[in-house]
């Protein structure tokens, strides 16, 4: 029997995926040269299916990288002369900064302990600040920024790029693309697919921003957005490509389409709110986001103590997976992931465990 992985990435499989694994090698997909016309056609089309799917303007760019972590470091080369402005409250906020600081930038940042907003602090943004970067869905702690928020510092600081990590939270939030500049997201988690290759989407605000800066300085070499955009032109990218993971991220947004957007995040808010009620009436295991406007919809934190352990022994002994804490939290809390790739049945198979379970 395979398990059930409410990990949150890598994760459960997308129902579909298995299927379209033996598509591929039918097709022979994992050995057609990468600039083929058949791998061309993988990745135009896959660009329209997504911004359909996300409602992302016409004018947008869309280029294939290989994971998140990649992302962020090509935001801030592609879109940052000295100073980038970082909202941090947990380990991959904090990653984002810390690759700006590595890449010999200035950043500057607002920070308050893992799990805490940052909405009632006052701040000021330094005048020649280029981006502003936010991870909307802290995977470490369970924190989801309030979009209101992120759509006031734009209102607040126009002339400002603004940059959103949406990596655990795609493709169920909903967001407005024209306030925002680069948004990215690796497909091992919302997705539901082998890790590998991360999508980034940009305005043309931040590629003229990438083109100036390239004029009197360097913006990385071969996934610079202007080397990226030379080989979107022809519906290719520079490197050889993760074929397969475009192939099949192509075939599930097919798949999430046929659904519809708008069942996935109703489905979404549903099963999150099966899983924060039955933890909110819970005595032991409650959700770490303490205030229900900053919980995640898509990861959720909860703290376990010292039943962290044989809680998830008992759920694997069921075939179930969760995440542990992350980092420091490993020994105190799980991670539940809700992505579109667990089912309502899933999630009241999870329930029905969590209520025979009896405290060691
Ligand atoms: C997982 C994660 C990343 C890192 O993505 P990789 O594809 O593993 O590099 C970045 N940001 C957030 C919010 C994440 O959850």
């Amino acid at each position: 029997m395979n398990n059930i992985y409410f990990t949150p990435g890598p994760t459960q499989l997308y129902p579909t995926v298995p299927f379209h694994i033996k598509k591929a090698l039918e097709e022979d997909i994992l050995s057609i040269a990468h600039r083929s016309k058949k791998v061309c056609q993988i990745l135009e089309s896959g660009e329209v299916l997504l911004k359909e799917l996300l409602n992302i303007p016409r004018d947008y760019r869309i280029y294939f990288l290989s994971s998140g972590t990649e992302c962020m470091e090509r935001v801030i080369q592609n879109c940052v002369e000295k100073y980038s402005f970082h909202f941090v409250n947990g380990s991959f906020s904090n990653r984002f900064f810390k690759t700006a600081q590595e890449l010999g930038k200035r950043p500057k940042r607002l920070e308050v302990a893992d799990g805490l907003g940052f909405m009632d602090i006052m701040f000021e943004i330094h005048r020649l600040t280029d981006l502003i970067c936010f991870t909307h869905n802290e995977t470490s702690t369970g924190f989801a920024v309030p979009l209101d928020y992120i759509y006031q510092t734009h209102k607040r600081y126009p002339d400002k790029l603004i940059t959103i990590d949406i990596v655990s939270s795609a493709p169920s939030v909903y967001l407005d693309y024209s306030q925002l500049d680069c948004v990215f997201f690796s497909i091992q988690k919302g997705f539901g697919l082998p890790a590998g290759l991360a999508v980034m989407i940009v305005s043309p605000r931040a590629f003229a921003k990438a083109q100036s800066l390239a004029d009197h300085m360097s913006i990385g070499s071969y996934h610079s957005f202007l080397s990226m955009e030379k080989y979107r032109e022809k519906n290719q990218t520079p490197e050889t490509p993760n074929v397969l993971g475009m192939y099949l991220f192509h075939q599930v947004l097919v798949d999430m389409k046929k659904k519809t957007i708008a069942d996935i995040r109703r489905e979404t808010e549903e099963k999150a709110h099966m899983l924060y009620s039955f933890f909110e009436s819970s005595t032991n295991l409650k959700p770490f986001i303490e205030n229900p406007l900053y919980r995640s919809n898509t990861v959720i934190v909860i703290s376990t103590g010292d039943q962290t352990e044989p809680l998830m022994d008992y759920l694997k002994n069921h075939g179930i997976i969760v995440g542990s804490g992350y980092g420091k939290w490993k020994e105190k809390q799980i991670r539940i992931a809700n992505f579109p790739s667990h089912t309502k049945g899933n999630v009241e198979y999870l329930l029905q465990l969590l209520h025979s379970y009896l405290p060691r």
